[in-house]
C-alpha cells in the first residue's frame, strides 16, 4: 500500500512551518503555492521523497513516481509563469530544477539507493577495500586482447550489476546498512569496470 500526497497539499499549510516571501502568511515547507495568495513558494530544503510527495521508503511505486512527477511538473511549466514577475518566474525555474534532481534521484534504484543511505545518515567510510569481484573483472580487462574478451567481461558486469542493485535494495529493505555499503561499494567499482570495458573495446575493433 503506498500513500501519496494529494495536490492540494502542495499549497497547504499544513505545518505553517514557513511564510510565504511574497505575503508572509504562514505555509508548509513544502508548498509549491502560497495557501494565502497563491504565489509560488521559493525551493527549500525537503528531501526527495516530500518533494514528489511521496511516502518516503526504499521501495516506491514506480507509476506513482511517474504521475506525482507529470503533475508537478505540469503545475510548474515556464508557460504559465510566463507573465509573472521576474521572482515568481525565478522560483518556478529553480523548482523545476529541484523537482527534476529528485524525480531522477528517485527513479533509479541504484541512485535512490545511495540517496537513501545518505538520507539515514549511514554512509560509511567509502574506501574501497579490494572488492573481489571488481578486482577479477579489472584483471580480466588488464588480459584483454580480443573485443570478443571485452565482450564477456562486459556481460559479466552487466549481470553484476543487475544482482548487486537487487542486493542493495534488498539489504536497504532490512537496514542492514554494512551490507548496503559494501554492495554499493561494489556497484561503483562495477560501473567503472562497464566504461573502462566500453572505450576498450572501441580500441580494439579495427577501424
Ligand atoms: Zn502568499
Amino acid at each position: 500500500m503506498f500513500n501519496v500526497v494529494g495536490m492540494n497539499e502542495f499549497c497547504g499549510m499544513a505545518n505553517g512551518d514557513s511564510h510565504c516571501w511574497l505575503c508572509q502568511k504562514p505555509v508548509s515547507t513544502r508548498a509549491l503555492f502560497c495557501h494565502q495568495c497563491g504565489t509560488i513558494q521559493p525551493v527549500r530544503e525537503i528531501d526527495h521523497f516530500a518533494r514528489l510527495g511521496m511516502e518516503r521508503r526504499i521501495d516506491i511505486d514506480i507509476e506513482m513516481l511517474e504521475r506525482q512527477y507529470a503533475a508537478l511538473e505540469r503545475a510548474l511549466d515556464p508557460e504559465r509563469f510566463l507573465i509573472r514577475g521576474m521572482g515568481e518566474r525565478g522560483h518556478a525555474a529553480k523548482q523545476l530544477e529541484a523537482l527534476k534532481d529528485a524525480y531522477n534521484a528517485l527513479r533509479d534504484p541504484l541512485q535512490r539507493g545511495r540517496y537513501w543511505l545518505k538520507l539515514n545518515e549511514k554512509i560509511f567510510n567509502e574506501a574501497v577495500a579490494a572488492n573481489v569481484l571488481v578486482g577479477e573483472l579489472r584483471q580480466a580487462l588488464t588480459d584483454a586482447t580480443e573485443p570478443s574478451q571485452c565482450d564477456t567481461i562486459a556481460q559479466r558486469a552487466g549481470q553484476a550489476l543487475e544482482q548487486g542493485v537487487m542486493q542493495l535494495m534488498q539489504a536497504l529493505r532490512g537496514e542492514n546498512w554494512d551490507q548496503a555499503n559494501e554492495t554499493l561499494i561494489e556497484l561503483d567499482g562495477v560501473e567503472g569496470i562497464l566504461d573502462e570495458v566500453r572505450a576498450r573495446r572501441d580500441g580494439l575493433t579495427p577501424q
